[in-house]
């Protein structure tokens, strides 16, 4: 009889880090968990390096039954998790021009783990998953279907794997069979997307081909006509690359705020001491929420619930605030004692009169991704 898969390890294979917890499936717990820095800078010369830099740190496990890894992007070859094998990795290699910083490394992760721990098996959980189900009037663009047809350009939406955690989560939390809960789900992080669940299954999300579109970010711009964006190139004779960096790196409440890194904690300090613009970033940040789940719980035909997550979303009290001060035509009202008091917990912060709960729920994407690994390998 096949072992049962008790221990599961999850890596996280970044540029140039790599995060890892190890979990106890029977009782979902996390055992360990770390991080090694620097890979190709100074500290591990690559990720078979890293992860056996891990493996000292486990004290050298031998029971491993498992390890799942996040994947940034599984396009529209995976639209479930997968167990990896030579094929599968094929595949996966001719999804790099979707994430080229990000791919490589997370395939990386994957083949040092397949050298290290022989004869365990890796499953691909991908960011971009839960979004598969979205029907194309949500996922297409607008424009000539030649570039989907060769280039692929579509929408796909991120942080799938939160919002899927969340979704289960909150089906559990609603007492409905997820087939049958209609959510908005707020992932508002540093990087910050939507999405619209219908029975259980994404039929729309905020961020489109690549992380940039959608809500206002920490230092992405989220939604912007691309002729700002064309016209901008023109005048100032940027590249690709150089515009890549404005909209990514350099704008989102970062750029309105003028708070380097765009850290929500530290605008909320500019706000209160009377800085305009860190005032400005937070309505601008807040309203695109709003305006978002208005729109989404229409595309649900009406949420059961929706639901924050995030650092942002599980933390802050005032952004949270602002974000539920501006639902009021959806029937919902703020509860400000428990919306204060709420950090990292599950909470509804909405009065109990509100039409719709908004409920706190704190994500745990490691989490999914293990659960997810035992159900592809189990
Ligand atoms: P994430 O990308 O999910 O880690 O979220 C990062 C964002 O969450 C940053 O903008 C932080 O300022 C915000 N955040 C984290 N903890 C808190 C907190 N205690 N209060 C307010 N914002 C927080």
């Amino acid at each position: 009889m096949k072992k049962a898969i008790e221990k599961v390890l999850v890596v996280n294979s970044g540029s140039s880090s790599l995060k890892y917890q190890l979990f106890d499936m029977k009782s979902e717990k996390r055992l360990a968990k770390g991080l090694v820095e620097r890979i190709g800078a100074g500290g591990p010369a690559n990720h078979a390096e890293a992860l056996k830099q891990v493996v000292a740190d486990l004290g050298n496990p031998k029971d491993i039954d498992a390890i799942g890894h996040r994947v940034l992007h599984g396009a529209e070859v995976f639209k479930d998790s997968v167990k990896v094998d030579a094929k599968v990795m094929a595949k996966l290699k001719k999804l790099v021009k979707f994430g080229p910083l990000h791919m490589p490394a997370n395939l990386g992760g994957i083949e040092a783990c397949q050298k290290i721990f022989k004869g365990v098996g890796n499953v691909a959980v991908f960011d971009t998953a839960f979004h598969q189900t979205m029907p194309d009037c949500a996922a297409m663009y607008a424009i000539d279907e030649k570039y989907y047809k060769k280039m692929g350009i579509r929408k796909y939406g991120f942080h799938g794997t939160s919002h899927k955690f969340i979704t289960q989560e909150a089906a559990k939390l609603l007492k409905k069979p997820l087939s049958k809960v209609n959510l908005v789900t707020c992932h508002l992080g540093n990087g910050s997307s939507l999405a619209a669940v219908k029975g259980g299954e994404c039929v729309d999300t905020s961020m489109g081909l690549t992380p940039l579109a959608g809500l206002v970010m920490g230092t992405r711009c989220g939604d912007i006509d691309a002729a700002a964006v064309l016209s901008i190139m023109e005048e100032e004779k940027k590249t690709p690359a150089e515009m890549d960096k404005l909209l990514n790196k350099q704008s989102g409440l970062q750029a309105i705020s003028g708070v380097a890194g765009g850290d929500m904690r530290d605008i909320c300090t500019k706000a209160a001491q009377g800085c305009k613009k860190a005032e400005l970033a937070l309505e601008m940040w807040a309203y695109r929420v709003a305006l978002y789940i208005g729109a989404y719980n229409t595309v649900v035909g009406g949420a059961d619930a929706i639901i924050l997550t995030g650092g942002i979303g599980e933390n802050s009290a005032e952004g949270r605030e602002r974000v539920v001060n501006r639902l009021g035509a959806l029937g919902i009202k703020l509860d400000k004692k428990v919306n204060a008091k709420t950090r990292g917990v599950v909470a509804t912060i909405s009065t109990k009169d509100s039409k719709i709960p908004v409920i706190v729920l704190p994500t745990n994407e490691e989490l999914m991704i293990a659960k997810d690994t035992v159900r592809i390998l189990g």
